[in-house]
């Protein structure tokens, strides 16, 4: 059973009717551009097979009711409560779409994305929401009606929920193309669908999720953030920067260098993909985990050791991915190569005492969709 018929199952079970509809957004790896967003910089996330989908059915009574296995149910009163926790997603959304007509709904969560692994479980959430009440009440769904979707998604993150992300996640979750990476520039929201096909030259992305859990909230995300604003003020947008800029402050200084140099990378990397030279990401993918760990400093044990066992393991490149401080690795490698791989990343963290890792193949799928 799909991810999208367990949602309309759960839905039943739990509410008793049919849902009106279910849609699905997935959950995304960035191949390079990290911590780049909120700074106007260029990224090429992709999405990822595994789907967040909700099945809704809208109400009239004003409550808003929410069912995910594995997480408290929500039944709050839209117009009165402020819903926390995991319901804050979905009233984000709500909220900062504010839709003519919208009064309430019930709501079945399934998904297959891993939950705070640095693959966006929260953007899936908000992006399925977002589009099932864009169909439901006719707001527009082309490229343009996507784009504002993403922006009220990021809304609904930073000022409902307060974890203050960029606008990546929630973009390639409403707007990916199977078979194509998605060079998105931040500054103004405009993508680019650059075709993927890593599997015809025998090639796998391989996220490895160290199984240690981020948590955006809880303020070093919003740090960074704030140290790369401040390295704005001083140098001027680092989106705009051909080198990194030459700042008195050694922290603001590296920071910004990270920002400059991976926004660079972002644009070999492109460059490599157009020639057909898949495997030549390798060294870029090393490039920007360094500099995410050294510079940015947003890697953290776990992080490192699953990379460098991949590539010990004969993997071409590899970087953590997403925030930072725990999430996972993405590491690109041979097809072949993936069970020793795997193996290696098990030991080496066996042999630190860290949690037993577990692995998905990333093959670029499609934003999200009705079911
Ligand atoms: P990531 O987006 O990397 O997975 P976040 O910390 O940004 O990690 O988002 C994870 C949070 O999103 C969860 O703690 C939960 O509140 C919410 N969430 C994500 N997926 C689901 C789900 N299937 N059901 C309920 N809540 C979810
Ligand atoms: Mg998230």
């Amino acid at each position: 059973m799909t991810v999208c018929e367990r949602a309309a199952r759960v839905f039943a079970e739990v509410f008793g009717i049919d849902p009106d509809g279910v849609w699905c957004a997935p959950g995304r790896v960035n191949l390079i551009g990290e911590h780049v967003d909120y700074a106007g910089g260029l990224c090429l996330p992709m999405a990822l097979p595994h789907v967040t989908a909700v099945a809704v059915r809208t109400r009239s009574d004003g409550r808003l009711r929410l069912h995910s296995d594995g997480f408290d149910p929500v039944d709050a009163d839209l117009f009165g409560d402020r819903v926390d926790g995991w319901g804050g997603y979905v009233a984000g959304v709500a909220w900062a779409l504010d839709v003519p007509g919208f009064t309430g709904a019930d709501i079945a969560v399934v998904s297959d994305v891993p939950v705070g692994a640095g693959l966006s479980s929260s953007a899936a959430l908000e992006a399925a929401t977002a589009l099932a009440f864009a169909s439901l009440y006719m707001l527009p769904s082309d490229e343009a009606g996507r784009d504002a979707l993403a922006r009220a998604c990021v809304r609904a993150e930073n000022e409902y929920v307060g974890a203050p992300t960029g606008g990546m996640d929630q973009q390639i979750a409403l707007r990916a193309r199977a078979g194509h990476a998605m060079l998105l520039d931040c500054a103004d929201g405009r993508a680019e669908h650059i075709p993927f096909d890593a599997q015809t030259h025998g090639v796998t992305v391989l996220v490895i999720d160290t199984g240690t859990g981020h948590r955006l909230v809880d303020g070093r995300y919003g740090d960074r953030r704030a140290e790369v604003d401040a390295a704005a003020r001083r140098a001027g947008p680092l989106r705009d920067l051909s080198s990194p800029p030459a700042l008195d402050d050694t922290v603001l200084r590296r920071r910004a260098r990270h920002v400059v140099t991976e926004i660079a990378r972002v644009r070999d990397a492109v460059a490599v993909l157009r020639a057909g030279a898949v495997r030549d990401l390798g060294p870029i993918l090393d490039a920007s985990h360094r500099s995410l760990r050294d510079d940015f400093e947003v890697s953290c044990p776990e992080l490192d050791v699953a990379a460098d066992a991949a590539r010990a393991a004969g993997a071409f490149g590899a970087r953590m991915v997403g925030g930072g401080f725990g999430g996972s690795v993405l590491a690109l490698c041979d097809t072949g190569d993936v069970p020793r791989i795997e193996e290696a990343a098990r030991t080496a963290a066996a042999g630190r005492g860290f949690p037993r890792p577990s692995f998905l193949e990333a093959v670029p799928s499609s934003g999200a969709r009705r079911c």
